[in-house]
């Protein structure tokens, strides 16, 4: 293996990085569109985007070519000066999610951070919550990045375990069920923090009428309902954000991923003046939040989800994919398929292998997905994809599972 360039590259990396990550032995050199080519040269389908951060394909020329612009004009500032793309992407984001204002950051476990610390200084300030009381509600299951309050509220023991002491202030409650989430809201409670699909967990769609509920139950009770939109959001359903698909919006939405374009690293939430307008200077911040470069790849992805075209993208092959994933559940490879759009979560039939090795045989056919909880596998393709190539690429699923009989 190490008598390769690609074995090469991975022993280095096995050596000297932390092993916080188990990559695919797969070595990429470049990419365009849904195609990745490796330090061999060899061409693979691209079936993760970059977990929907990479919605809009690889190297999109639009964004590259705004990208490469501001390049040309400035980058950072930081944000004891405005620039002259700041308030332009605020104010086209504040639109695009019906809200009205934004704090911008980097990463989706900062926006998260920023959510929790929005809602808890918005209890105090403005619900009147006693000092230091404060609760916020997630669902079992979650995935909201890695910080140390986020895994706090973490289920799965892998992001807990040894990074204690964690955060209080966060009550847990089965995701989809209704009248555990009622009985956990009391007066305390600033928030309910939840994935309107919980993508981590194997692309977990709640019960039709939940996200309903849950906001009807916040509203009533006055207190906020942030939906982490970080992955679903931004076109992967086949909708704006995936609440759209219940006709909810949310007190607060926390994006991510796809805002950047898979250019540049852009987080934000995005929500009311009455809850964003809570802060006063210094009270948080970020060193690139919202800096020039971000902004300005964030306005063209703006402009290309006011297209619809992404979204319909989206809900038409993602028809498809569900439709073809569906034949395979009824040939008993695979025992169950879950998502929305042009996104599945794929549980494979225990006999034909665990996720990982369906994964690592996809890759030899030149196909990358990427495994989770054991069992599934995650198909969540850039949206760019042509039906041919998604179509080349479910078909490489299926010869790997026949293979497997
Ligand atoms: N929230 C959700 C729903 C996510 O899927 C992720 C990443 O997978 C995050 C938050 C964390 O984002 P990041 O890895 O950019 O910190």
């Amino acid at each position: 293996m190490t008598t390769t360039a690609s074995g090469r590259h991975i022993a280095a990396a096995e050596a000297h990085s932390a092993h916080n990550y188990h990559p695919l032995p797969v070595v990429v050199a470049s990419a365009e569109g849904a195609w990745m080519t490796d330090v061999e040269g060899r061409r693979y389908l691209d079936m993760l985007a970059g977990y929907s951060a990479l919605n809009f394909g690889h190297r999109n020329q639009r964004l590259i070519d705004v990208a490469k612009a501001q390049l040309d004009r400035v980058t950072l500032t930081s944000r004891a000066f405005h620039h002259d793309r700041f308030a332009e992407f605020c104010t086209e984001l504040a639109a695009l999610c019906g809200m009205e204002m934004v704090l911008p950051m980097n990463t989706g476990a900062e926006a998260v951070e920023t959510a929790v610390k929005t809602a808890r200084k918005w209890g105090y300030r403005v619900k009147g919550v006693p000092a230091g009381q404060a609760k916020i509600v997630a669902a079992a299951g979650n995935f909201h990045g890695r910080t140390t309050t986020i895994i706090s509220f973490s289920t799965d023991p892998e992001a807990r375990a040894d990074f204690g002491p964690y955060t209080p202030g966060f009550e847990i409650v089965p995701y989809g069920d209704l009248t555990a989430l009622e009985a956990a809201v009391d007066d305390r409670t600033v928030a309910v923090l939840l994935e309107p699909i919980q993508g981590e967990a194997g692309v977990l769609v709640p019960p039709l009428g939940y996200l309903a509920g849950v906001r009807a139950l916040t509203a009533a009770r006055g207190t906020l309902f942030i939906a982490d939109e970080i992955q679903s959001g931004l076109g992967r359903t086949g909708r704006t954000f995936a609440c759209e698909h219940e006709g909810v919006v949310p007190d607060m939405y926390v994006l991510g991923k796809a805002l950047g374009g898979g250019v540049v690293p852009v987080s934000a939430v995005v929500s009311s003046s009455d809850v964003l307008g809570v802060y006063r200077p210094g009270e948080h911040g970020s060193t690139f939040g919202g800096n020039p470069l971000a902004c300005a790849v964030a306005l063209e992805v703006i402009a290309m989800l006011r297209t619809g075209e992404y979204q319909q993208r989206a809900t038409e092959l993602g028809d498809h994919l569900h439709h073809e994933l569906g034949l395979l559940a009824a040939t008993g490879a695979v025992t169950a398929v879950r998502g929305r759009g042009l996104w599945a979560g794929v549980d494979i039939a225990p006999e034909r292998g665990t996720g990982r090795e369906i994964s690592e045989q996809l890759m030899d056919r030149r196909v990358l997905v990427k495994d989770t909880h054991g069992a599934t596998i995650r198909l969540a393709p850039p949206l760019v994809i042509s039906k041919e190539d998604l179509d080349w690429g479910l078909d490489q699923l299926r010869s790997v599972l026949d293979a497997a009989r």
